[in-house]
């Protein structure tokens, strides 16, 4: 199958410009449109080595404008399509859930319906493990566990994902789906866990922790992540869903403490602050589907994935400031207070 052109939408957040960037190291032949809204979580800093790239097309707009999409595909005549656009922070979804089901479903349907008037060859939506609930101390995620959302982002990817599931079904639409844990890695917006934590953490404020902290989540490195929709993308059968995780179940604090011994900031640090409502125990994925099928596995290790990502957002001082003192500043305050 030749796969020359991608159109990947979301591009400018953290896993989309990861993705972006490695496709166009691996593969010298490849040309990339990156469709992108660019709300408060879409950041150009992101591609910024790649202006003038030959090979890399930027277009900005909404998943949800039909005729926008239809414009770009009919431009761009992408072999596939790679569907990341998404408001994808769970705490936000609990303060306004109207743009995530704007976004991720309706824009997911929209363009549904534009690849297949255009009659893309494949396309992937990226997913999260988060539609299949929450577990208990035992057991894993396989791509056959029933989906249960419990919040308002999980529940609106469950929606597409069963929007994608229905077009594979009812028109033969060539769709896959990945369902993956928690990301870490550069450039990731500082509301998700890791990075705040660790620009908290340099400019000595507190770090916020959930409850107690109990709640285990599988960390996977997001070039990991990346390389597992690409292999889902050239492998995958149709019609499939892939399950991918980074085989590193740890609960949050153990994490938060190891963060801090790791910057040398003393554990004082932590303040436990109010559970986020409806807040999922455990996800922990079982991902020998992928492994088994599409020949793909992990292959950052925690430890060194985990130093390298803090030495990131270290010496990139000024992307997480720049982005620590826009609006970003007023979600923090309302979400955490004023600490
Ligand atoms: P992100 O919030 O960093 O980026 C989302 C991007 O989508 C931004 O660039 C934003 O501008 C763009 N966008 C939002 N609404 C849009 C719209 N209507 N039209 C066009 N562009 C729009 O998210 P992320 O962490 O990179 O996640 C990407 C995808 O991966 C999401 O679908 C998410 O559900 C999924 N996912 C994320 C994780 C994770 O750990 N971050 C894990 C599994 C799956």
């Amino acid at each position: 199958m030749t796969m020359n052109r991608l159109l990947v939408t979301g591009g400018c957040g953290f896993i989309g410009s990861n993705f972006i960037r490695l496709m166009l190291e691996e593969y010298p032949e490849l040309s990339i449109t990156n469709l992108d809204k660019l709300t408060y979580a879409g950041n150009l800093a992101n591609l910024a080595d790649l202006e003038g790239n030959e090979r890399y097309q930027f277009q900005r707009g909404d998943i949800c404008d039909r005729e926008f999409v239809d414009t770009v595909l009919k431009e761009s005549k992408p072999d596939a399509v790679i569907n990341f656009a998404a408001e994808s922070h769970v705490d936000r979804s609990i303060l306004d859930s109207t743009p995530f089901v704007t976004t991720n479903v309706n824009g997911t349907l929209t363009l549904l319906d534009s690849c297949r008037a255009h009659q893309v060859t494949r396309f992937v939506q990226v997913s999260t493990d988060e539609v299949y609930g929450s577990l208990g101390d035992e057991g894993f995620f396989t791509e056959s566990t029933p989906l249960a959302p419990n919040s308002p982002y999980s529940a609106s990817k469950a929606a597409a994902d069963m929007l994608v599931r229905s077009y594979v079904h009812t028109f033969d639409f060539p769709a896959l789906i990945t369902r993956c844990s928690n990301n870490y890695g550069p450039y990731q917006f500082p509301e998700k866990l890791l990075p705040l934590f660790i620009s908290n953490a340099r400019n000595d404020q507190s770090l916020p922790v959930y409850g107690t902290g109990e709640n285990v989540r599988d960390w996977i490195h997001v070039l990991d992540h990346c390389r597992g929709i690409d292999a889902t993308l050239r492998k995958g059968r149709i019609g499939e869903v892939y399950n991918f995780g980074g085989r590193t179940e740890m609960t949050n604090i153990a994490l938060t403490k190891l963060l801090l011994k790791l910057l040398g900031k003393p554990e004082s640090l932590i303040t436990y602050v109010n559970d986020r409502p409806g807040h999922d125990q455990r996800y922990a994925i079982d991902c020998r589907k992928a492994e088994t099928e599409l020949g793909w596995a992990p292959e950052v290790t925690f430890e060194q994935g985990l130093q390298e990502t803090i030495d990131w957002y270290l010496n990139n001082e000024e992307w997480v400031d720049n982005i620590r003192s826009g609006d970003y500043l007023s979600y923090y305050e309302e979400q955490y207070g004023d600490r």
